[in-house]
């Protein structure tokens, strides 16, 4: 019998999956198999929230497939080894898989791919993750891009006609003899459960990726474009986990909402989104084309930027939400709580850590990669480095966010502070950002103790925003 291995990797859907499409039409029986090797990830092993999310997606996965007649194989290890054991094990001749753009992943799949083929099988890779490969996608001269906006209107200039594939109806079974781990051998799930947020919020697998969309065309993409900036209103997608994970795709979205939306008055709104998965292609464009930017800045001049030594206790409060910063803190804590977080917020709690603190933004990157349920090498990097000001398109060195300011323009009545930030639950708009100025009485009648029930803030915005620029402008002063 002629069979095929599709090698899911986080393209963790069965509609619009190119792979698994060439593997039913090419052979008779096709083993869907997922690896576990967590040491193939170069220092960004999936972090705690990623490892819940994939644990519920891979039993959604296997529950879908075992609707359709077959099932997942699990297995634990190096990849190369375990495909060759199962190779050898079911006699299989070809394999598939969907394409990966992390450094490490880029690197092991081309050296599995050309071994597979040097004892001749059968190998092939699809592109189910991006509207464009990233080398799709160049300038005049074959370079990269660096900037988004010519970026953007270059990728729109290629022809963006989609079709999508339908899921299969049937999948043939997978070879009895042919064993799997346990799921939950994996060890994927926490072992004390701070998980009861994030099991509240979100669904993950293909059924909840198609469902959030629905419900976010239907309820929310027309007011996308100005309610995407509000944490206080529930105004975007919510899609970018279940993109991270491939359980739908960028052009299954762009194909769904033009259908639904040509010529209506959303139209303003869905070309907004669209734009925002054009963020998420730029992401992996400069990843594929910049791999260094996951430990270094794209702009060399900030390798000299002078960081503060961590202290210790300000990162661990930035971490668990008590800086004593309304809208920093809320964002933190809705962090820790949902695994997700809104961007608006990631902007001004990234802002707060790299230039109220001057904290490396690796540290709260590699704080984001634990805790995100989103947490993707591509758009973390490119949004660390943004908001650092040394990555591409970065946002100029002297844009200090105002955690003060962008609360009270973001989330005008507090109630997105107050909703994650209790302590604060009765404070009068007016001075929900900024407690510290709030009258003794009115801390009084809000039950609010400053330094005792919430804190003080960790550092002075403005001493902070000032020598922050200094050490700016030194940068500059030094011309590298
Ligand atoms: C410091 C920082 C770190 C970030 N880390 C990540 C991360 O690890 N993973 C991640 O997916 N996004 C990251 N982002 C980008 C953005 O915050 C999230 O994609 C977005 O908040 C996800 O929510 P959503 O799905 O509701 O987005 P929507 O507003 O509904 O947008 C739709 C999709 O577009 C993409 N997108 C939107 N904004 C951006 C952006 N600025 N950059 C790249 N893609 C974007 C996402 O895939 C998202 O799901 C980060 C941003 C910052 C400032």
């Amino acid at each position: 019998m002629n069979i095929a291995l599709l090698w899911f990797r986080r393209d963790l859907r069965l509609t619009d999956n190119p792979a698994l499409n060439r593997a039913l039409q090419s052979a008779e029986c096709v083993v869907p198999l997922f690896i576990q090797s967590p040491e193939e990830e170069m220092g960004w092993a999936m972090g705690s929230a990623s490892r819940w999310w994939l644990h519920h997606s891979l039993n959604a996965l296997d529950a879908s497939l075992r609707k359709l007649g077959s099932r997942l194989v699990i297995r634990q290890g190096e990849s190369a080894s375990v495909l060759r054991q199962i190779v050898r094990e079911t006699g299989a001749k070809q394999i598939f898989w969907n394409r990966l753009y992390e450094p490490a992943a880029i690197e092991r799949d081309k050296a599995i791919k050309q071994s597979l083929r040097d004892d001749g099988l059968l190998v092939e890779s699809f592109n189910s993750a991006l509207l464009k490969e990233p080398w799709e996608v160049k300038r005049g001269k074959g370079e990269p891009y660096k900037v988004f906006t010519p970026y953007w209107k270059a990728l729109q200039s290629q022809s963006l006609e989609y079709s999508i594939l339908p899921a299969p109806t049937k999948v043939p079974p997978v070879p009895l003899e042919t064993n799997s781990l346990d799921l939950d051998s994996l060890g994927l799930l926490p072992t004390i459960a701070w998980d009861g947020g994030m099991n509240a919020f979100w669904q993950p697998g293909e059924e909840g990726a198609l469902s959030r969309l629905d419900e976010f065309i239907d309820a929310s993409i027309g007011e996308y474009a100005t309610d995407r900036d509000r944490p206080d209103h529930a105004g975007t997608s919510c899609l970018a986990p279940h993109l991270h994970f491939g359980e739908i795709g960028p052009q299954q979205i762009v194909l769904e909402i033009r259908n639904r939306l040509e010529l209506s008055s959303k139209q303003t709104g869905s070309d907004s989104y669209i734009r925002e998965l054009g963020w998420r292609e730029f992401a992996h464009h400069l990843l594929f084309h910049f791999p260094y930017t996951i430990e270094s800045p794209m702009d060399t001049r900030f390798q000299h930027f002078p960081w503060n030594e961590p202290d210790v206790n300000k990162l661990k409060a930035w971490q668990q939400g008590k800086t004593g910063i309304p809208l920093v803190d809320a964002g933190m804590r809705e962090l820790w709580h949902t695994g997700w977080m809104h961007n608006r917020v990631r902007m001004v709690v990234a802002s707060f850590l790299v230039k109220n603190l001057r904290i490396h933004w690796l540290e709260g990157a590699r704080w984001f990669w634990d805790t995100l349920v989103d947490a993707d090498l591509a758009n973390n990097t490119l949004g660390w480095q943004w908001v650092a000001g040394c990555g591409a398109d970065a946002a100029p060195y002297f844009r200090i966010f105002n955690p003060v300011l962008q609360g009270e323009r973001f989330d005008p009545e507090g109630d997105y502070v107050r909703q994650w930030v209790p302590e604060l639950s009765k404070m009068p708009a007016r001075f929900i950002h900024q407690p510290w100025l709030a009258p003794a009485a009115i801390l009084q009648s809000s039950g609010v103790s400053l330094g005792k029930n919430y804190p003080l803030p960790i550092v002075d915005l403005k001493t902070s925003r000032e020598q922050a620029l200094e050490a700016f402008k030194q940068l500059g002063a030094r011309g590298c």
